[in-house]
């Protein structure tokens, strides 16, 4: 159990900050949130845009494949970030596989910390040899160009709250229960794994070139973040405390756009506007793959079609609330629906 993990920690050495708190909370080896379970879909806790529609994977096969022939048809590496059940790579894949030569100059890897969604992706993915699966970026040689996508991967990482100058701490309460340290005013977060992250991605574009591509769901330079931070837990589709059912529940955050941005010009690399979930499906042409599929699809296939589409580009859904960011190797690479 994580809560018990992370009081022992807190008895022995003291408050620990929110960083801390989320890795163990949800990386705790064979206890943590996502070590132990498959949390998506209907029965799980939360859903997610290739959850939602085959639709969203298959624009970002569009992507990959209009990179690949602007680029000379070259041989490329696929790096997934987080790639959950491995659905959007699936449909990604089947949608490209027409493609003449491109599957033949793929090398796509996976890269998944945990056992259990690991085991989920092989066998989603059982027909295509040239996958293979790590543990971190850091394994991943740079020999060709390369893209690398994320769904919903940002806001899983760790974050730091500070409130003035101080950092918030996880301690506990009289009733030995986790509890935040009481502080007055309004909280700050910063993500300290971004520039790592970016260090690791800017060491496999720059050699030959190539892009990357996170879509969350987060704010952008001129918004406001909440002032009570955006830290929340979510169980059963349902916000919880985030003390509430500690390993049981997802940790996720907003993603700071912004300091994203930051972390990927540090790094060397370009940074793209950043856009709306909505605008760039609708740039990359969904519309017109839908009709191509509506014309094959029966009708209960065709309201789902219909119905997944919609929750993908609505702004009460998720259409503005996902953004989509995205950097390339040189700022004279300019990648499809930009
Ligand atoms: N992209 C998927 C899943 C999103 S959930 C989808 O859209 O459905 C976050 C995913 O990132 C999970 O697969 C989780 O296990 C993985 N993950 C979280 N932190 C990670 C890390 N530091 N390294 C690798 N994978 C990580």
């Amino acid at each position: 159990m994580p809560a018990e993990t992370i009081k022992q920690e807190i008895l022995a050495q003291g408050p620990i900050s929110v960083v801390r708190f989320m890795e163990l909370a949800l990386y705790a080896p064979g206890a943590g949130y996502y070590l132990t379970r498959d949390p998506f879909g209907a029965g799980g806790d939360f859903t997610t845009a290739p959850e939602i529609s085959q639709l969203f994977g298959e624009m970002l096969g569009v992507w990959v494949a209009e990179y690949w022939q602007r680029n000379g048809c070259p041989p490329l590496t696929l790096i997934e970030c987080g790639p959950g059940r491995g659905t959007l790579m699936a449909d990604l894949l089947r949608a490209t596989r027409h493609v003449p030569q491109l599957h033949g100059s793929l090398q796509v890897v996976m890269v998944e910390i945990s056992p259990a969604l690991n085991q989920r992706q092989r066998a989603t993915l059982k027909d295509y040899p040239f996958i293979r699966w790590v543990g971190a970026l850091q394994e991943i040689p740079a020999r060709q160009h390369c893209l690398i996508l994320g769904n919903e991967f940002l806001d899983a990482l760790p974050v730091a709250q500070h409130i003035g100058s101080q950092e918030r701490l996880v301690g506990l309460n009289a009733e030995g229960a986790l509890c935040f340290l009481p502080q007055e005013g309004a909280v700050r977060e910063h993500c300290p794994a971004l520039p790592g992250l970016f260090a690791e991605i800017a060491r496999l574009m720059q050699p030959f070139g190539g892009a990357c591509l996170f879509i969350d769901y987060g704010y952008g330079e001129a918004e406001t973040p909440p002032a009570s931070g955006s830290l929340q837990a979510l169980k059963a589709h349902r916000h919880h405390d985030v003390f509430e059912a500690v390993g049981e529940a997802d940790l996720t955050t907003l993603v700071d756009f912004a300091a994203v941005r930051r972390a990927a010009q540090e790094a060397g690399l370009h940074a793209l506007p950043l856009l709306q979930q909505r605008q760039f499906l609708l740039q990359l042409g969904i519309k017109t793959r839908l009709e191509n599929l509506l014309t094959r699809a029966e009708p209960p296939q065709k309201a789902a079609l219909l119905s997944g589409m919609e929750r993908l580009l609505d702004p009460t859904q998720m259409g503005s609330l996902f953004r989509v960011f995205c950097a390339t190797h040189s700022a004279s690479n300019v990648p499809y629906g930009y």
